[in-house]
């Protein structure tokens, strides 16, 4: 195994990767709330996941990966109020939580394919793991963690002496900064829910021995990693946002429950941000694959553009910027991609290009460099065109995930659905011999930028 290196949000440093049970590295990712479209913010984040993920691999590590799906449990607003997100969806378009559920996760595991982001090894939805985090939450009631109060059973982090460690804030500041409890049976503000009692209408509710209830959202993330990976595990990755409260209580459940530290190694990715702010509804700001690809970007140009960015720096989404890394993208898998039939190189091109990959695959291993690897790789493409450089991309494409070695051609998977839709009428239009409304979708499809290719009994879209 290669060597590798990543900083630990734990201690603030970077650290020499040392996993427990070499060559299989075990890892939790927080996974997507399906109550709606994934943004490209969140994709961020998974983007992240995967750059560790690849690079993991292609060190010669095994990889035992979990992700979680949350569909119960997450409610509107922190502190444990406010209602589940999963029953305000399920209520807005009339539908139960599951069809919510299963809608929104079939989206974002289609913009996790369209990203190139493998998919974990193991994938768990938080209601099918139900009993577990019921033992779970018994367990650390009777170790003297847990209480229970008219609505619930809450954690008591006056009693877990570690508390804020991840985030380095203090008992105190976690205590001062918590809003005041609208449940005034809470022992401190900041105690958490580990269930909440149901209201007699909530959609989603188990028998429990505290009643008719359902989880708290941080306790499906302690009980799916000891489920999945046992009582100690390498690597737990989540967006920033996670710190200071999720993944601080997640410590807090498990390790209050094992008695000893659970993860050794805490990653985050940075924020995206769109023109320069956060992403908001009310701003009209939020945006998914699709309507990137609706304004005619691809979802791996999207991909490069997160790659140019470390994952530990802030990103600034603006569509020049993206239209920039889309050029830029564009160009370089043009130029390595037509090195598939270049001739093999000299000896001394031969030698810069080993050189180049070697220096590509040492900025990934240390602490998942892609900006300064992707800086390399433009190198590599500038040197005098030959088949070794095709080669060197095709291996590295285990750790980009860029396909800059296949030529660039329109894929079905770029073309956006607007497009195929119109395309899809014309061609029932042409079976029904009606021209007219033929030629008129052929017109709208034109100023789209589309053009069509008929076949005998088919079509192809092409971008103009
Ligand atoms: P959620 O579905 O809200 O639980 O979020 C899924 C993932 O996206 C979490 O790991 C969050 O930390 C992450 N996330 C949310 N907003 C952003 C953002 N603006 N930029 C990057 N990651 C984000
Ligand atoms: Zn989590």
């Amino acid at each position: 195994m290669d060597k590798l290196r990543f900083y630990n949000t734990l201690s603030r440093k970077k650290e020499d990767f040392a996993p427990i049970a070499p060559p299989t590295v075990t890892m939790y990712s927080c996974g997507p709330t399906v109550y709606n479209y994934a943004h490209i913010g969140n994709l961020r984040t998974y983007v992240f996941m995967d750059e560790l993920r690849r690079t993991l691999k292609f060190a010669g590590y095994t990889t035992k990966s979990v992700m979680n799906i949350t569909d119960v449990g997450h409610l509107t607003s922190d502190g444990d109020e406010g209602e589940d997100k999963m029953q305000t969806a399920a209520k807005k378009q009339n539908k139960s939580p599951e069809e919510i559920a299963s809608f929104y996760s079939s989206v974002f595991f289609k913009d996790l394919d369209r990203l190139h982001i493998l998919l974990p090894e193991i994938i768990s939805k938080a209601t099918d793991n139900i009993q577990d985090m019921i033992e779970f939450v018994k367990t650390l009631c009777d170790l003297g963690y847990g209480y229970e109060t008219d609505d619930g059973i809450y954690f008591d982090i006056s009693k877990f002496k570690d508390y804020g460690k991840l985030s380095r804030c203090s008992i105190e500041d976690a205590l001062a900064g918590a809003r005041v409890a609208v449940n005034t049976q809470k022992r401190h503000p900041a105690d958490f829910a580990l269930w909440k009692k149901a209201e007699k209408n909530h959609i989603m509710q188990w028998q429990s021995p505290w009643g008719m209830g359902y989880p708290g959202w941080h306790i499906e993330c302690s009980t799916m990693s000891k489920k999945f990976l046992g009582e100690r595990f390498d690597i737990h990755t989540g967006g920033v946002d996670h710190i200071p409260i999720h993944h601080e209580n997640e410590i807090a459940q498990s390790e209050a429950l094992e008695g000893h530290k659970v993860v050794n190694l805490w990653m985050h990715g940075e924020f995206m941000l769109v023109d320069g702010g956060k992403m908001s509804k009310s701003l009209g700001n939020v945006y998914t694959i699709d309507d990137l690809i609706s304004k005619g970007y691809s979802p791996l140009a999207f991909r490069y553009f997160c790659l140019n960015t470390h994952y530990r720096n802030k990103l600034n989404f603006t569509f020049d910027g993206l239209a920039g890394a889309a050029t830029a993208y564009n160009r370089l898998r043009t130029a390595i991609s037509s090195c598939e039939n270049a001739p093999n190189a000299d000896a001394q091109t031969a030698a810069a290009v080993q050189k180049q990959k070697t220096t590509v695959i040492a900025a990934v291993y240390d602490d998942l460099n892609y900006p300064l690897a992707l800086g390399e790789l433009w190198t590599m493409a500038k040197l005098p065109a030959c088949k070794q450089i095709f080669d060197a991309a095709k291996e590295l494409d285990a750790l980009l995930g860029l396909d800059l070695h296949l030529p660039l051609e329109q894929k079905a998977d770029d073309i956006p659905d607007e497009v195929k839709e119109i395309a899809e009428r014309r061609f029932a239009a042409r079976k029904n011999k009606d021209w007219a409304t033929s030629d008129a979708l052929r017109a709208e499809l034109d100023k789209l930028g589309y053009t069509i290719l008929d076949g005998k009994d088919s079509y192809d879209i092409k971008k103009k």
